[in-house]
């Protein structure tokens, strides 16, 4: 457990201690407490009752739901509800706010697990909610803002999404154009934001604009929390997608919109700084997320080439099937160490930018090599909108460009790769 004092915040509450003991609870209520068995070095007693608690979950709540959601456009509120009674929405949070003070290892379970269930839609309306969007308050909010938001943000009563790619900024994000000019008490915001996963439905949304118009690049931009509802600002449309299809995004316009000077998260004009910290954590997600669909996606495909025959024998049985698979295999194997060895490095507060950075590369480009054979040893049928793997190769597309495309990544691990004094 990490430590309890987090932004001022005294955790120890009789609610927080409640939400955690009731996890735990009910982890022992369905047979898992006394579970001994230890996956690798850095898990505890407490991930692995929490990786067969999300697991549980998952296999009754979601596979036989997620096709009605991937149809509807949009994971239904009661299930974000559920989770947060489960405590699956705050699990790095303060017990204060009903939060588990779990690490970052923690949240690479909960998102390998939710990328298992084959519905990268679902994943990650619930991953923007707690790793992507969420976190700029976690880091940034006063105890007056945090007081305000988190604890419906916990419970899954308030859905959250983050606002920084414009239509002429994306990668760059320095080039933001959405600004927000003081007036007295309030900052009237000005532009629009593409591509907001959660946009529909979200409640509250952590929006970067710039403060100082004037500043140079990264300078000048600060985050602000709005809320669905304030004048000015609308959801321009619902964005029709490739894949992801429970997933609802959106385009956002504020016209504008006046947001009190109270809802600005951090300091002003570091709001780039902000961004870039919290990147690390969606990044990290984002690559765990994708293993678990790599891992899935294999399990699939390996029911289905033990079953299937030509030639008179199953497709396991051609040795040129089996070995591509078993090389898919040891890939995502180390994909899946270079994930936890990462979160367990920003568990002990390392700087682990560099590995962040690979891991986003190789996990996003993994995902799609591995959904490719995945396709193809289904033959016809991977071609067939009833086929499970046909969604996953869909939903895996993003993966090289969502939080940071690969191109994006890999400067940031060339950039890594020789000492400062040497780059010219
Ligand atoms: C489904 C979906 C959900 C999303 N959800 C959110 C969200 O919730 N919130 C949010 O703020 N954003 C979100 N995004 C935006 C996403 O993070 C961006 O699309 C992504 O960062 C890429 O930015 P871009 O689309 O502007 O591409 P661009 O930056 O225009 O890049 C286009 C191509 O050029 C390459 N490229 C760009 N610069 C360089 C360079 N210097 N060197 C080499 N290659 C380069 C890129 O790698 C890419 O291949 C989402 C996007 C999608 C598709």
């Amino acid at each position: 457990m990490q430590s309890s004092e987090h932004n001022g915040f005294a955790s120890n509450s009789p609610n927080g201690r409640d939400a955690h003991n009731r996890l735990l609870e009910s982890m022992s209520a369905v047979g898992i407490a006394n579970k001994d068995v230890v996956e690798a070095p850095y898990l505890t007693q407490e991930h692995i009752l929490f990786r067969e608690q999300v697991r549980r979950f998952v296999d009754t709540e979601v596979k036989p739901r997620g096709e009605q959601w991937e149809e509807a456009g949009f994971v239904p509120r009661d299930v974000l509800r559920r989770m947060g009674e489960l405590g699956f929405l705050g699990v790095r949070y303060p017990q204060a706010y009903g939060g588990s003070e779990m690490d970052s290892i923690a949240t690479a379970i909960l998102a390998e697990e939710l990328g298992k269930s084959t519905f990268g839609g679902f994943a990650v309306t619930v991953l923007v909610h707690t790793d992507m969007a969420s976190p700029h308050l976690a880091n940034a909010g006063t105890r007056e803002q945090l007081e305000r938001w988190m604890p419906d943000i916990v419970a899954g009563k308030k859905i959250a999404a983050v606002a920084v790619t414009e239509p002429d900024a994306g990668s760059d994000v320095a080039g933001i154009r959405t600004s927000a000019r003081r007036e007295g008490d309030n900052y009237v915001l000005n532009g629009s934001k593409i591509y907001i996963t959660n946009g529909v439905h979200a409640d509250i949304y952590f929006v970067a604009a710039k403060t100082d118009l004037a500043a140079k690049g990264s300078r000048g931009i600060s985050m602000f929390v709005v809320e669905k509802g304030t004048p000015g600002f609308s959801v321009a449309r619902a964005l029709k997608k490739h894949g992801w299809l429970s997933s609802d995004t959106a385009e956002l316009v504020f016209e504008d919109c006046r947001v009190p000077v109270a809802n600005r998260l951090g300091e002003e004009n570091r709001g780039f700084y902000a961004v870039m910290k919290n990147f690390q954590n969606e990044r990290l997600v984002l690559g765990a997320q994708a293993i678990g669909e790599a891992q899935a996606a294999i399990a699939l495909t390996l029911e289905w080439v033990t079953q299937r025959r030509t030639f008179g024998t199953t497709l396991w049985e051609k040795q040129a099937i089996r070995q591509r698979l078993a090389m898919q295999a040891a890939k995502v194997e180390a994909g899946r160490q270079l994930v936890y060895n990462t979160a367990w490095l920003a568990s002990q507060g390392r700087d682990c930018v560099k590995e962040v950075s690979m891991l986003k590369a190789y996990c996003g480009e993994l995902v799609n090599e591995v959904m490719y054979d995945c396709q193809q040893f289904h033959g016809g049928f991977g071609y067939m909108r009833e086929a499970a793997i046909e969604r996953m190769v869909r939903d895996a597309r993003i993966h090289s460009i969502g939080g940071g495309t690969t191109e994006i990544m890999l400067e940031e691990v060339a950039k890594r790769m020789i000492p400062s004094r040497d780059r010219t």
